[in-house]
């Protein structure tokens, strides 16, 4: 579609969802009123920066079926996601919007060259959720075989690869990080040994050396897949074979960048917090839903040729941010010189202790943790210094033995803040 035609499509969405959610949703219709927004009179996009944003709280203040826009027996399916408080945020699938999110996935995966003859190991968390299950339908759709493994039991999991001739996988970047650790351990070698050609690697944020790592010690490709509870769920945005930023799916969602701190719209290119207005979800769609996610809009025509626009790899969490000595410092931006350093081994932890103390955990690959102590203090100024460059702030690095650090199969938690406020 060309971008005027995708426009006028959003238009059209929007013009049915606000009328929509005026007429079921007493949260929206309230909130439409007091901005004086007619949904029966929007003249454009930009109409609806009128209405305030959709937060989390409010996600939570609704809570259970509060912001259900369809009566409850219409609704097939729960999802939760859980905050850092309290309640989790609750989020309900219809028929339609299983059947479209899955849709999604399944656009996301022909894109990628996952159809059918692929075996997809799912390995993401099964359960509450939506990782691996709005994955698990959309890899259906497109007749790959689809493996539910679910996270965890590594040895298992090389088994099923090894069984199965596994081609492509579905992981957090943590997860791949220790599964090819654990590889390395068993010498078994994934280019020669077995069959995988492609990963799929969302849920957390990671870096372009992270994804590099895993292509080289899998050697395979790996895609970045972008999503949320409140948006379906993973394919929201996803690479394609540039691989370079992550196509938004504008036909399901309408996507504007904001100054986290003024709420402002910032123009293409900006860097600040992803909102989206989820156009086609039928059961729970959210208006101007804040994401907490910072990324920017790329705007250029993709090599690929699809209009979509890009969002570039998410930078962090709005609120995974945290300063040292005055300096805001995102979790990736430590990851990223890390997984540069060569005898670095995969996990890592950040701990804040004070205002002033950032500490680095790092566990060093097994060949350098020879026990050569003029090594060690050398790798260990060596990594202090690049990360003072790329943050301004030097840190205190810490090198330990390979194993030591907690392993995740989720999310993995980097950032320890032992400060009191
Ligand atoms: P959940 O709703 O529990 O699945 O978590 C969604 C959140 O996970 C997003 O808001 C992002 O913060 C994070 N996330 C998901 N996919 C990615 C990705 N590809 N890169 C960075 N962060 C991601
Ligand atoms: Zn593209």
């Amino acid at each position: 579609m060309a971008r005027e035609d995708i426009r006028t499509f959003q238009l059209e969405k929007l013009r049915k969802l606000l009328r929509r959610v005026y007429d079921n949703v007493p949260f929206y219709r309230i909130r439409c009123d007091e901005a004086g927004l007619d949904p029966g009179n929007i003249q454009g996009l930009e109409d609806i920066r009128k209405l305030p944003f959709t937060t989390s709280d409010d996600l939570r203040l609704n809570y259970p079926y509060g912001l259900l826009a369809v009566s409850r027996d219409e609704v097939v399916r729960l999802h939760t996601s859980s905050g850092t408080t309290g309640k989790p945020k609750a989020l309900f699938f219809s028929k339609g919007d299983i059947e479209r999110s899955a849709n999604l996935i399944a656009r996301c995966l022909t894109m990628t060259g996952t159809g059918k003859g692929d075996v997809l190991q799912n390995m993401m968390t099964y359960g509450l959720f939506t990782g691996a299950l709005v994955m698990h339908y959309g890899a259906e759709k497109v007749g790959a075989l689809v493996i539910p493994a679910g996270p965890g039991n590594t040895d298992r999991q090389i088994a099923l690869m090894q069984d199965f001739e596994t081609t492509a996988f579905h992981i957090t970047p943590s997860y791949a990080l220790y599964l090819a650790s654990v590889l390395q351990k068993k010498g078994i070698d994934p280019g020669k040994d077995l069959n995988l050609r492609r990963a799929y690697l969302g849920a957390e944020s990671y870096s372009e050396e992270t994804r590099k790592k895993i292509e080289y010690l899998f050697g395979i490709d790996v895609y970045n897949s972008y999503g949320l509870t409140e948006m379906n769920g993973p394919g929201v945005a996803f690479e394609c074979t540039q691989k370079n930023g992550m196509h938004i799916w504008e036909d399901h969602f309408l996507a504007e960048i904001i100054n986290p701190d003024t709420g402002e719209v910032l123009s293409d290119g900006q860097k600040g917090e992803l909102v989206i207005t989820s156009l086609r979800r039928e059961a729970m769609p959210l208006i101007r839903y804040r994401t907490r996610d910072i990324t920017q809009m790329i705007t250029d025509v993709c090599e690929c040729g699809r209009t979509h626009r890009r969002i570039s790899r998410i930078l962090g969490r709005s609120d995974d941010m945290f300063v040292v000595k005055g300096v805001n410092i995102f979790p990736q931006q430590i990851e990223q010189v890390l997984m540069g350093v060569t005898g670095v081994a995969q996990n890592y932890q950040i701990v804040l202790e004070s205002y002033d103390t950032l500490i680095v955990k790092v566990e060093m690959s097994k060949e350098l943790f020879d026990g050569n102590i003029e090594h060690l203090v050398k790798l260990q100024s060596q990594i202090s210094e690049k990360i003072r460059a790329e943050l301004i702030v030097k840190p205190k690095v810490e090198l330990l033995e390979p194993g030591t650090l907690p392993v995740s199969e989720g999310k993995a938690k980097r950032v320890i803040d032992n400060r009191t406020m």
